[in-house]
């Protein structure tokens, strides 16, 4: 599904990513975990077509196409998603439009037919009772005056509607509580199949006792430096990441 090959990249002639190569297949999981700073955002932001970032070496390749001269949202329409760290508030811009227009745009592209109104909203009921949330979310601008927990699941409303075949959850999990935290990981849960695959970044090893990943990776100053499974993040928690950096 993605592969990851040797990437230098960096932003306003820093340089945040020193190598990084990762693999996801279709149906994997992957985590990646790593202090603040560490470059997780960056990385997300550089595989969604985020410009502003100068990729000095190296590959995206998705579905065996490099993917780095493909716009933003010639990637999202591939099937690439990302739920943001910070979910940006859009004033003036409907909740239901907004996502209509983008669920349509997809099926267009995928030569499918438009949704109508009637028909939309039936499917966004659907998923909005799926994430907790209620009907009066769809009245408002996009994450205006929700709270971080709202945006989050929203965030993942989103995703449900969209369908992505590539996942990328940037800390969704961050700032949620218990409740919010279980509804976000029973989404993401339940959306899981053999064909979609996952990048989720956390800095917490709670989220990991909801959902189960395929492999935990460590990212430090650029550079995914270990990889293992969940037993590496219960070893994480213990042991914070000093013992990785001096080795
Ligand atoms: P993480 O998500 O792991 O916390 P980021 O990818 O957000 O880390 O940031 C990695 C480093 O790059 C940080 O030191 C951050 O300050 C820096 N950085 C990120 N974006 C920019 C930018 N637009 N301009 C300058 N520095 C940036
Ligand atoms: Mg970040």
């Amino acid at each position: 599904m993605l592969e990851i090959k040797n990437l230098h990249a960096g932003v306003k002639g820093k340089m945040i990513l020193h190598g990084v190569d990762l693999k996801i297949k279709q149906g994997e999981m992957h985590v990646i975990m790593g202090r603040n700073g560490s470059g997780k955002s960056t990385l997300s932001n550089i595989i969604t077509g985020r410009d502003g970032y100068e990729i000095t070496a190296g590959d995206i390749v998705y579905k065996g196409e490099s993917i780095l001269d493909w716009s933003p949202e010639n990637r999202a329409l591939a099937g690439i998603f990302m739920s943001f760290q910070y979910p940006v508030v859009i004033p003036g811009v409907n909740n239901t439009y907004f996502l209509k227009a983008a669920v349509n745009s997809k099926r267009k592209h995928n030569g499918e037919k438009e949704l109508d109104a009637a028909n939309f909203l039936k499917l966004i009921k659907e998923k909005l009772t799926e994430m907790d949330m209620e009907p009066e979310y769809l009245q408002r601008a996009v994450n205006e005056g929700f709270s971080g927990g709202e945006k989050k699941r929203n965030e993942i409303l989103q995703l449900l509607c969209l369908e992505p075949e590539l996942s990328i959850m940037d800390e969704t999990d961050s700032g949620l509580d218990i409740d919010a935290l279980k509804i976000v990981a029973r989404g993401i849960n339940n959306y899981r199949n053999e064909k979609r695959s996952f990048l989720v970044i956390t800095h917490y090893q709670r989220l990991l006792k909801y959902i189960h990943p395929d492999n935990v990776h460590v990212l430090i100053e650029g550079k995914i430096v270990r990889s293992g499974n969940k037993d590496l993040a219960i070893e994480l928690e213990e042991k914070g990441y000093r013992w990785l950096e001096s080795a």
